[in-house]
């Protein structure tokens, strides 16, 4: 049996954060991952330039039982803390839209500079290792294949379930639930949705066209592009809105956010009274999509043609497209998981259970999924760092 004053279970993101925060301190650490490389989502996220932060980090950009949870982690480290952490490793980076910050290069400097920091403090990591039981006496024993660990602190941090096919696993609701504690019900989050068979038969040949839109659902709006693709809607903004999205609600769509169409049409009556609607709408928007909107709702003929009732009935075809979704494309390829570990259940500051003295829950494996656009690997840095003060 070997000692240790901390375990981590997962070496991802939040995992590796947690231990060279705590290694910092001096703990002498121990991470165990079941995985052949350790990192894998750190790896693949943002297409392999890891989208690693957001400049415009807040409260807001996050979904949880608890909406103040995450503030108190995201204060101790925060965007800037992780900045200057890539740029000690010389890691060059770029502003995309909207405060995304993503490597130049390749994911691989973020895991190196992560690795790199683990080895500095003296972190052991232990990869390919299958985790058969963990229990509680005064301190954790964690039973392996090979090994048994004892450890003062054990912290959880084997993520959510998406992506199954490089890792992830159910064990850390698993484990809270042998302690005892709430976990609310999971949902793939940042997903592509699906459409009805009805929808499927209308717009499924419309795959690949990429529309600029505002996707609202729940009192939630994003205004990003949107995907058309064989079986539903992907893009940014409807990633987005999936993490606010409940099975049988229904998404509203305005496909021109930054037209008055009403207006358009009337002037184009004045100006181009003998163009064919379908055509003028096709110059605003993709033809297609144009054509087949009046095609499946309304009629096509000469702009001067049509009544002041039919121009507002055209205008909300366009700006207030409903549809109800059938499900989503699922963990698969889900990007996070909603859900989790209750935050009802753990210190905001510490991580730590509030009834198991020295058991932490960190990163996707919490209740508090970001957005799209570097949030939740923001939210792995800061609650690994916060929990690898307190270990
Ligand atoms: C395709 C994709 C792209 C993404 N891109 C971005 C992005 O650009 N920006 C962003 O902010 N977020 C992105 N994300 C989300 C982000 O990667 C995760 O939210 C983040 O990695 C979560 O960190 P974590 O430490 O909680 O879990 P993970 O990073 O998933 O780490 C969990 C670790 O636990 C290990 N593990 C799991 N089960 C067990 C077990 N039973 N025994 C032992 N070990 C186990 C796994 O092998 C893994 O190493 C992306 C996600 C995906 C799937």
């Amino acid at each position: 049996m070997k000692n240790y004053d901390v375990v981590i279970i997962g070496a991802g993101a939040s995992g590796l954060m947690c231990a060279l925060s705590a290694g910092q301190r001096g703990r002498k650490v121990l991470i165990l991952d079941h995985s052949d490389r350790v990192g894998k989502k750190i790896l693949i996220s943002g297409g392999g330039s890891c989208n690693f932060t957001n400049l415009y980090l807040e409260a807001k950009c996050y979904i949880s039982g608890n909406s103040h949870f995450c503030k108190s982690a995201l204060s101790r480290f925060s965007q800037y803390d992780f900045i200057s952490l890539v740029e000690k490793h010389n890691v060059s980076y770029q502003e995309r839209q909207l405060g995304q910050l993503f490597c130049n290069g390749n994911s691989v400097e973020i895991l190196n500079l992560l690795l790199e920091e683990c080895r500095l403090s003296s972190v052991k990591i232990q990869n390919r290792c299958t985790i058969k039981k963990t229990e509680k006496d005064n301190c954790f024993t964690v039973k392996t294949k090979s090994e048994d660990y004892l450890a003062e602190s054990l912290v959880i941090a084997t993520g959510g379930l998406s992506m199954p096919t490089i890792g992830a696993t159910g064990f850390g609701y698993e484990v809270a639930e042998q302690f005892g504690l709430n976990i609310l019900p999971c949902q793939p989050g940042l997903v592509p949705l699906t459409f009805s068979k009805n929808d499927l038969e209308n717009f499924s040949d419309l795959s690949g066209i990429s529309v600029d839109a505002a996707v609202s659902c729940n009192g939630q709006s994003f205004r990003e592009s949107i995907l058309f693709t064989h079986r539903g809607l992907s893009g940014p903004a409807v990633l987005q809105i999936s993490n606010y999205w409940q099975s049988g609600d229904e998404v509203v769509i305005n496909l021109l956010p930054d037209i008055n169409l009403t207006e358009t049409i009337r002037q184009w009556q004045t100006e181009r009274p003998k163009m064919e609607l379908k055509n003028l709408i096709g110059e605003l928007l993709t033809r297609r999509v144009a054509h087949r909107w009046l095609e499946l709702w309304h009629h096509n003929k000469p702009v001067n043609q049509y009544n002041e009732k039919e121009i507002n009935e055209v205008a909300d075809i366009f700006h207030i497209w409903r549809i109800r979704p059938s499900g989503t494309e699922g963990y698969k390829v889900a990007e996070v998981t909603r859900g989790g570990v209750d935050t009802n259940e753990l210190s905001s500051k510490t991580f730590e259970s509030r009834n198991v003295k020295g058991l932490f829950f960190i990163g996707e494996v919490v209740d508090v999924t970001g957005w799209l656009g570097g949030y939740n690997l923001q939210w792995a840095w800061s609650s690994g760092f916060s929990a690898g003060q307190f270990v």
